[in-house]
């Protein structure tokens, strides 16, 4: 039985409810944080190669649950489907304590200053909602920071992209072979390339130990711990205080509302301890850290007769310009081993192309992977002129998977107002709770962008001494998927906006949203360190208002 009464309902233990819970706790506040998955630790974590959060062909490993949990998908033509978690179409991130950060690859990137200026930069598509964010770079300067030693990142502090103060805390990862070859690859092209900064530790840190290099990354959970994720750092921090409830397994209904239209707490299932329950806790804030996807539907399915469009969604923004990281990229063969074997597998970027491409809005940082699974390899990194099965794929597998390499990167997204998550007036979850819909397709831009980046990664390939290059095509699709964001974007104007600067969802003054949904753009590089910074941001904002 829990007590019913909280300072801060936190709905969403993944990088921005932990790292928010933690701060609020530390602050003195009371503080209920629920997950609708599961606490698991890494020995319960599948390391099955075919059902995990990396190659999700079969199943996932992070959750949610296969069954009970289903989505709508509207393809372009209109055609409608429902969807489970594993498929590509359900756009995925995981649930779990830690969210996405439990199985996470780690790349911990900052934005760079232009990506919070798109609009004012390149102007605005047509079609799109390419907007500026209310915040600079410089506002969130201080708390990337706070993110990089709080959560632990290592990094290249000569080759950083954005402007900084103060140096990571760890140095980068070891060298690799790869690393090698493509940084003297891309010095002849005259491009500046850089370690990737990683929220994995090259050092001891806060009491773990440095990366075993075993490879077991982007995924699955980290067998020697020295992955970074809210699950370790920020949320045994809250919890460390005696002021924060954790509850696993609990699925947030709605937000209630009083008969004035106020904020007062919110409804959710557990069954955590056994019988399923249905418990209404109060509190004085709310704030909504789902990931964006599930944000935008819980805000949706708290509509009443003061918030008829749902709670937010005054302005008809809550659930709109969904968008991801389309991924372009390149797999290399090569005459020589290329290939080490040593985790995290990444190691070597560029930021070359990020911003000032000719006729491009934006661009994207380009990194090698993440050590393969034989499956992925198989099945993203397979010419198509090579047998899939029997003897002569056995023997190219053998001979070849030590010998290519695979560049790619996360192409900063033109977003859509029709790339959207609404609520299916159907289907509905295992708690007979509506679900999401998801409907639209990213921008036109978004796909030129991606071309732009496919043949960087072909160049740097070939001047690395590829023999043989392929890459795959660039379709127009909805995004969203791991990388999601934008469906509660942040502005001054609530007209346009969700949210103000800090979360804060207008009309309302203790409703918060923070997680990736407050993404006005979602820049050209891997999202969770701007979604970690903006937890900080948001949460001192917060506590000065208190
Ligand atoms: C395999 C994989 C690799 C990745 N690699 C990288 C990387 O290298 N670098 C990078 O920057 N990003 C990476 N990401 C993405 C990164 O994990 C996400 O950007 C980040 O976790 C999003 O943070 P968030 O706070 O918005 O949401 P999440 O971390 O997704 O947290 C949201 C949490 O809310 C819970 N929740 C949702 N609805 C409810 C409800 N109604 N009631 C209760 N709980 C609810 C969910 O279960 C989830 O745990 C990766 C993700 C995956 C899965």
């Amino acid at each position: 039985m829990i007590d019913s009464n909280f300072d801060v309902i936190i709905i969403g233990a993944g990088a921005a409810g932990g790292t928010t819970a933690a701060l609020l706790a530390e602050a003195g506040l009371r503080v209920l944080l629920l997950e609708r998955g599961k606490k698991v630790v890494w020995p319960n974590v599948s390391r099955d190669h075919l059902r995990n959060q990396r190659f999700a062909r079969y199943g996932h490993n992070a959750g949610p649950e296969i069954d009970g949990n289903p989505r709508v998908f509207v393809d372009p033509m209109g055609n409608e489907r429902v969807v489970r978690p594993f498929e590509g179409a359900y756009s995925n991130n995981a649930a779990a304590v830690g969210g996405g950060t439990l199985v996470y690859g780690a790349q911990a990137w900052r934005f760079m200053p232009q990506d919070f200026r798109m609009a004012s930069t390149y102007g605005v598509p047509s079609g799109s909602s390419l907007a500026d964010w209310p915040i600079s770079y410089q506002d969130l300067e201080p708390d990337y920071e706070k993110a990089e030693w709080q959560i632990g990142v290592s990094g290249d502090n000569a080759g950083s992209a954005s402007p900084r103060r103060r140096d990571y805390p760890m140095p980068p990862l070891p060298d690799t072979i790869q690393r090698r070859m493509l940084r003297e690859a891309a010095g002849q092209l005259g491009w500046s390339s850089l370690c990737p900064p990683m929220a994995i530790n090259s050092t001891l840190y806060n009491g773990r130990p440095p990366c075993a290099k075993c490879g077991s990354c982007v995924g699955f959970a980290c067998p020697s711990n020295s992955k970074n994720g809210t699950q370790n750092t920020m949320i045994p921090r809250a919890l460390k205080t005696g002021v924060c409830t954790l509850i696993s397994e609990a699925m947030a209904h709605r937000i209630d509302t009083d008969d004035r239209g106020k904020v007062i707490g919110v409804t959710f299932f557990t069954s955590e301890s056994g019988a399923p329950q249905r418990i209404s806790a109060r509190s004085r804030f709310v704030v909504v850290s789902c990931g964006a996807i599930e944000s935008a539907r819980l805000l949706l399915n708290s509509a009443s007769s003061h918030h008829p469009r749902g709670l937010g969604n005054e302005s008809d923004h809550v659930g709109r310009h969904l968008q991801g990281h389309y991924y372009p990229g390149a797999t290399g063969f090569f005459a020589e081993k290329t290939y080490d074997g040593d985790g995290p597998g990444v190691s070597i970027a560029t930021c070359q192309f990020n911003h000032g491409n000719p006729g491009v809005i934006g661009g994207a940082m380009l990194a090698n992977e993440f050590v393969k699974l034989p499956i992925h390899f198989w099945h993203t990194s397979w010419p198509p002129n090579v047998p899939r099965w029997g003897l002569e794929a056995k023997h190219f597998m053998r001979d070849n998977y030590g010998r290519t390499i695979h560049i790619q990167g996360p192409v900063q997204e033109i977003p859509s107002p029709e790339s959207r998550v609404t609520i299916d007036p159907k289907v509905r979850d295992r708690w007979d709770i509506p679900v999401v819909r998801l409907s639209g397709t990213a921008h036109p831009e978004t796909v030129r962008t991606a071309l732009f980046m496919r043949d960087k990664a072909e160049q740097w390939m070939r001047s690395a001494g590829a023999v043989h290059i392929h890459s795959g095509g660039v379709g127009l699709y909805l995004s969203g998927g791991q990388h999601q964001a934008g469906t509660c974007r942040m502005g001054n104007d609530p007209k346009n906006s969700v949210t103000d600067s800090w979360g804060r969802v207008h009309a309302h003054d203790n409703l918060f949203v923070i997680d990736g949904s407050l993404h006005v753009t979602n820049g050209g590089f891997n999202p969770v360190l701007t979604i970690y910074a903006l937890a900080f941001r948001c949460a001192q904002g917060m506590i000065q208002r208190l």
